[in-house]
């Protein structure tokens, strides 16, 4: 077996110093505060051992990447009629564009630019109980761990400035293809996006994806040919209008956050989070990313 602790360590010994961080998200003004330089990794073997250096237990606000644990409930409580609401094409554009989705008619390309998602939260707040109550129970039973919280002071923060977010929100109720009001789908949404979690927390949450369903407790959330296709959206949408070139440089399905994270994974063999907070101009982890491409050419580990 390779030493898989080694070739972390060297990556991070190679990156910590990097004097181009890239620059921590401020359209946020809480996420501004964040120290660029942490930096964490944590690996995971689909055998179950663990690897990890730098600031791999610092939570951190895993942003963008809770839209995989949306999808993921959505999925499971609507099956394939989620795609009457939403396409599953690469949009090759910022996560926040407007445009194409009044030119498509309110159908947004995917859902894990902001339109998708928040057409998937709107079916959330539909559908579960206690909308946020269950979708943080549902994130923590994955990850086997009861701590994982949101951070209301992020949420809050998002709220008040959160203007394109509330312009896509209208655009798709005006559209009809928003349930409820704009400002519960968004409440829910910001909270999601809320979410505080460590390389480690989301490396476990994430192993199911690379286990076709089976978390590490050993219960099945959602079928094989499920995963398969949040996969397939991970490779193709996971990092907006840089999905292209994370699929050159890394090679493995995944998903960023403007917090900074990264996870990404290789089906039946492992999964990888990421912590570095500066993000580079299409707002993915620069150091992350770096990361990312050599742990797959040093490790020679990809889908390719
Ligand atoms: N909450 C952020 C937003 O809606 C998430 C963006 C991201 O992480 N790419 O703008």
């Amino acid at each position: 077996m390779q030493d898989f602790q080694q070739i972390i360590n060297t990556i991070h010994t190679d990156l910590k110093n990097e004097i181009d961080r890239g620059l921590v998200a401020n359209y946020i003004p809480e996420l501004s505060h964040i120290d660029a330089k942490n930096f964490g990794i944590h690996l995971k073997l689909i055998s179950g051992e663990s690897f990890s250096v730098g600031e791999s237990h610092v939570p951190f606000s895993i942003q963008s990447i809770s839209k995989v644990f949306a999808l993921s409930k959505a999925f499971q409580l609507q099956g394939d009629a989620l795609w009457k609401r939403m396409d599953v094409e690469p949009s090759g554009d910022p996560f926040n564009q407007l445009s194409l989705l009044e030119l498509e008619n309110g159908i947004p390309r995917n859902p894990f630019i902001n339109s998708g998602a928040i057409v998937i939260a709107d079916i959330l707040v539909s559908q579960l109980e206690n909308p946020k109550e269950d979708l943080i129970q549902f994130v923590r039973d994955l990850a086997n761990d009861q701590t994982i919280d949101y951070n209301l002071e992020v949420a809050a923060s998002e709220k008040a400035t959160g203007f394109n977010n509330f312009a896509a929100a209208n655009l798709l109720k005006s559209f009809r293809n928003l349930e409820n009001d704009v400002d519960t789908v968004l409440d829910f949404y910001f909270h999601q996006c809320a979410i505080e979690m460590n390389c480690e927390q989301l490396t476990n949450a994430f192993y199911l994806f690379a286990n076709h369903g089976t978390c590490l407790q050993n219960k099945q959330w959602l079928s094989a040919s499920q995963i398969k296709r949040i996969n397939a959206i991970m490779l193709t949408c996971g990092f907006y209008d840089e999905a292209g070139e994370f699929a050159f440089e890394v090679g493995l399905p995944g998903k960023s956050g403007v917090g900074g994270g990264i996870v990404a994974l290789l089906p039946n063999n492992l999964v990888i989070s990421t912590w570095s907070p500066g993000l580079n101009p299409r707002g993915n982890s620069k150091i992350g990313m770096q990361a990312l491409e050599a742990f797959t050419t040093k490790t020679k580990l990809s889908i390719f």
